[in-house]
């Protein structure tokens, strides 16, 4: 039977991942421990990604190379640099480039030198799947306005609306990755201008990326807005990851391994 990896970024998120792999077993490779059990009958492997490119694609090629998984799913928060893209919304990746991958003049800016290209496309189908996934488990309310209060933050920052006027979103598209964590509205502000088809900037989804496409392994990934990418960003972060992104993930996860399941 195939086996579907799990990649969270952050703690809190694997935390709300394991609580559904309740007869899990363990087994460290690469100082990374996977944990191994079965989410509405699926086989699964789940582990932490950790921060940046170079920690991100290490996991990736141990999770294909040791536990020949047939698809990776990745889950994790994002800033939102387009202004589409608002703190609670959801974006289901499309394709990723790395916004610092610069080997100009001797390659176009972003382009990885010798694949020829800077996208780096996500599965088509794996990718619906996943964005129907968010649409539901969005549906449920599962970030509201009421939430967003409670932790002080507004739905949809930025974009001129109070919290109640505006209710969660899912987006599909580029998300731009980074060994940088995006902290001043002048550098979102150049990158969306460098890259203006990008939805939403993190660290580690287009290495995993480049990782799935060397070895021909479905990939897809889902990140939710924490924070604009500006002066507010970390502050913005730190009380998102801990109070709300958790439970995105797992109920997003939740519905995908629900609707496979069927
Ligand atoms: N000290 C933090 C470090 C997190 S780094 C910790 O608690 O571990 C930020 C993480 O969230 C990365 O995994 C990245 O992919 C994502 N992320 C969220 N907002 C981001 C931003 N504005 N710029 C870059 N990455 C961001």
């Amino acid at each position: 039977m195939s086996r579907i990896a799990v990649v969270s970024a952050m703690h809190p998120e694997l935390a709300a991942v394991l609580a559904w792999l309740p007869e899990a077993q363990k087994q460290t490779v690469a100082g990374r421990e996977f944990v191994l059990g079965r989410w509405h009958g699926q086989e699964v492997v789940a582990v932490l990604s950790r921060i940046g490119k170079v920690a991100a694609a290490t996991t990736a090629t141990v999770l294909i190379e040791r536990f020949d998984v047939q698809a990776v799913l990745f889950t994790g928060v994002a800033g939102g640099v387009s202004p589409l893209a608002q703190v609670g919304d959801v974006v289901v990746a499309s394709a990723f480039v790395q916004h610092d991958m610069d080997a100009s003049p001797l390659f176009p800016i972003y382009e990885v030198p010798l694949y020829g290209r800077s996208h780096f496309a996500t599965d088509t189908a794996l990718t619906a799947a996943l964005a129907q996934a968010a649409q539901a488990a969005l549906a449920q309310g599962l970030l509201d306005a009421a939430v967003l209060a409670d932790i002080g933050m507004h739905a949809g920052k930025g974009s001129g609306k109070t919290a109640d006027q505006r209710t969660a979103q899912v987006h599909q598209g580029l998300i731009i990755s980074g060994d940088r964590f995006v902290s001043t509205r002048m550098e979102s502000q150049r990158l969306q201008q460098a890259l203006p088809q990008a939805l939403a900037v993190e660290m580690e989804g287009a290495a995993v990326a480049q990782v799935c496409s060397d070895y021909g392994v479905p990939f897809a990934a889902m990140r939710t807005i924490s924070d604009r990418a500006d002066d507010d960003a970390h502050a913005d972060f730190l009380k998102f990851v801990d109070r709300v992104a958790s439970r995105y993930s797992a109920a997003i996860l939740d519905h995908f391994f629900t609707q496979r399941s069927r």
